[in-house]
């Protein structure tokens, strides 16, 4: 019999884990052929996240967590979650219904009878979501896609369910600044996608701000592509090309006739413009380094507090 390990990342779900014990319960019923696992990642919550996580883990013994020490965000509980799985297959899924338990088992039989090593899904809607953030996504996603060669999908979820070698190639993935979409893609392997409607949140809210957002996209702009790096010599040859013209085009109505003081505006314009430029593209650079050097800390992408093993003194 195979077993599934589900991760589930929590950061403050106090309100939506009961709902999602019940709903996974019943799907793990129905899904009788194969053995469960849930491990549940408690990111540094403040609320009763733990509390409920310890009683789930003391009423059913397929109920596993880990707590971090602090907030570490939802990339580093999936990775957590991935190397602790103990399943030939394991999936990843919010906890608040977002991700339908209910298509856990049709996943299951995909990755059973198709030659998939993989199941991930992709929301077909954006419906529930406010209008300048679906804008900005569809940006990002066409953007980014531009730029880099490692396909990232548009309203691709986390929520998805893996073969164990490849989860094992994506532990190998052991960079500090993680980006899961762009490194599921990138280990290759066969994927199929599933599309579904998008669902509104179960209980609780989101945790992602606009703020979030934007930062977890520089991370996987700067993670997937170095093409912004090109933009300063880029940007320097075509500024060479410009002012070479505006010799040429200065020196001939000099020629012709003579040479008034004026044009001082302009200057000061083209001044600044340079000038922004050459900003804009060293702060390329620095969000670049500034990668390079986290990433050459070496620091653990989490550290655990807690755990369901912890108490029988086991080790993880
Ligand atoms: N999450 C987490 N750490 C964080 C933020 C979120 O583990 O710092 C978890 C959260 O508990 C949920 C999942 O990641 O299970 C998705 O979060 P959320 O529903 O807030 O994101 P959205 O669905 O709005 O993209
Ligand atoms: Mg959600």
């Amino acid at each position: 019999m195979h077993m599934i390990s589900v991760i589930i990342p929590c950061f403050n779900e106090e309100e939506a884990l009961p709902v999602y014990y019940e709903a996974m319960t019943k799907v793990m019923e129905q899904m009788d052929m194969a053995e469960f696992e849930l491990l549940f990642v408690d990111d540094g919550s403040t609320d009763r996240t733990l509390g409920i996580l310890k009683s789930l883990n003391k009423r059913d013994e397929r109920c596993r967590y880990l707590s971090f020490s602090r907030n570490f965000g939802k990339e580093a509980a999936i990775y957590a979650g991935l190397g602790n799985a103990k399943g030939d297959y394991v999936a990843i899924m919010d906890v608040d219904l977002q991700d339908p338990p209910s298509l856990l088992p049709k996943m299951y039989e995909i990755l059973e009878n198709e030659e998939y090593d993989s199941v991930a899904t992709k929301r077909s809607t954006r419906t529930g979501e406010p209008k300048i953030r679906s804008f900005l996504s569809e940006s990002f996603y066409k953007f980014i896609n531009r730029i880099s060669k490692t396909e990232i999908v548009n309203g691709a979820r986390d929520y998805r369910l893996m073969k164990r070698k490849m989860v094992d190639a994506v532990l190998e993935m052991s960079e500090y600044n993680r980006f899961s979409k762009g490194i599921f893609q990138w280990v290759g392997f066969r994927t199929k996608w599933l599309e579904y409607e998008n669902v509104e949140r179960a209980a609780g809210e989101t945790k992602w701000s606009m703020r979030k957002l934007f930062l977890y996209s520089l991370e996987g702009i700067t993670g997937f592509s170095v093409a912004p790096l090109s933009l300063a010599s880029i940007a320097g040859v075509l500024f060479c090309l410009i002012s070479f013209l505006m010799i040429v085009v200065i020196v001939v109505r000099t020629l012709i006739w003579g040479d008034p003081v004026s044009g001082w505006p302009s200057l000061v314009c083209i001044i600044f413009m340079v000038g922004g430029i050459q900003l804009f593209c060293t702060g390329i650079v620095g969000q670049y380094l500034s990668k390079t050097y986290l990433e050459t800390k070496h620091r653990p992408i989490f550290i655990l507090k807690d755990s369901s093993e912890d108490k029988d003194g086991g080790a993880l």
